[in-house]
């Protein structure tokens, strides 16, 4: 069957593309400059794959022309602009997210009869409320949704915008599907932090993914003496949210549902503990057991519910020591 990824350049995107191209598929995916393709290209050497450059996918009618590929079955959306170096929010993160997603959902409509199935990753962050992160007695799950809107993303706080674009995007999917009834239903990813091994062409160290960039601090003795602040306590190994994205496209009931794909609970400070354990020749770089600061707060944390993903997608999700000894270390291949 052939499927058309969007954002092969990508983090997760390459974990999708390996694990497509090992279960057989035929891959179509877009990047946006000539120089990425090549890269991919390189990276999969007779390898059953597409690559197409769709330069600007908030433009409308983006992908109407790569959707014209015949007896595509699956559409696998992950490009959205996931950092914060951008200084005009609408027309460099909100439009990319937003319109991004409808038009990879109104090119299919259009174009593409055949698919049956798109998976959009969206992100805890379209499930998280401010709330909800400062009371220990929440239990996220599929059922919750960001309460910010759209005008919440212009007011400057790039951490709130983004989490405004993933919010919007995803919500837009479901909306679209709802009054468009198109051939085709969605299912949704929803990651917390994503951490693992690096398999993507990257030019140096300084372009590493956003979620990874917490592994390059700490290995470069950005910690040494004080541990940054963990963020949202809740993370997923890109195998696992990988596995999330094909098992969504191929397991029936999965459509028409969300995903809160979570392994579970981590702390900057359990991370330096296993990197510590784990790669002793990084010695004075990494914060000794007396250095203070990112751990869990003493209120207690908000809970989880991960079960529908475990459950309908079979995923026995990848422990956080065995994801940062494999990113540190692929980190390191890179030259950290
Ligand atoms: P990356 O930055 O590695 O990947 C982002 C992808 O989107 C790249 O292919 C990038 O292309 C593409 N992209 C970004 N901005 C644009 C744009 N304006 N126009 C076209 N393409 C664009 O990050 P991730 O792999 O982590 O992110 C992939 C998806 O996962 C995103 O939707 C993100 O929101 C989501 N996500 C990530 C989490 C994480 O912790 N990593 C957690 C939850 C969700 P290019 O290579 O050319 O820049």
């Amino acid at each position: 069957a052939k499927v058309l990824l969007t954002g092969g350049s990508g983090f997760i995107a390459a974990h999708v593309l390996e694990l497509l191209l090992k279960r057989g598929y035929q891959v179509v995916t877009t990047v946006r400059s000539e120089g990425k393709a090549a890269k991919i290209r390189e990276a999969h050497p007779g390898a059953k794959l597409t690559v197409v450059i769709v330069p600007d996918i908030a433009k409308p009618g983006a992908f109407d022309e790569v959707m014209q590929t015949p007896d595509l079955e699956y559409v696998q959306h992950t490009a959205s602009p996931f950092h914060y170096n951008w200084s005009d929010a609408k027309t460099e993160l909100l439009d990319p997210a937003i319109q991004g997603t409808l038009s990879v959902l109104q090119a299919v409509k259009k174009h593409a009869p055949s698919v049956k199935r798109v998976v959009v990753t969206s992100s805890f962050a379209s499930i998280l409320s401010a709330e909800g992160l400062a009371d220990p007695n929440k239990t996220f799950s599929e059922a919750d949704w960001n309460p910010l809107d759209y005008e919440d993303g212009l007011k400057g706080d790039k951490a709130t915008a983004y989490r405004v674009s993933k919010k919007c995007a995803e919500k837009a999917a479901w909306d679209f599907v709802e009054a468009e009834r198109p051939g085709f239903d969605v299912a949704t990813i929803c990651p917390p932090l994503v951490f693992g091994p690096v398999v993507h062409h990257l030019n140096s160290l300084s372009a590493v993914n956003t979620s990874n960039q917490r592994f390059v601090a700490l290995i470069q003795g950005g910690w040494a003496s004080e541990i940054a602040p963990s963020g949202v306590f809740l993370w997923v190994d890109v195998r696992d949210v990988a596995l999330a994205h094909v098992g969504a496209m191929e397991t029936t009931e999965a459509g028409g549902k969300r995903f809160f794909t979570t392994a579970g609970y981590y702390s900057n400070r359990d991370i330096a503990d296993v990197v510590r354990r784990n790669f002793p020749d990084l010695g004075p770089k990494l914060p000794g057991e007396e250095v203070p600061g990112g751990g869990y707060p003493e209120s207690g944390l908000y809970k989880y519910d991960n079960s529908r993903a475990t459950k309908m997608l079979g995923i026995d999700w990848i422990p956080l020591e065995k994801s940062v000894v494999d990113t540190v270390k692929s980190l390191r291949a890179v030259g950290a």
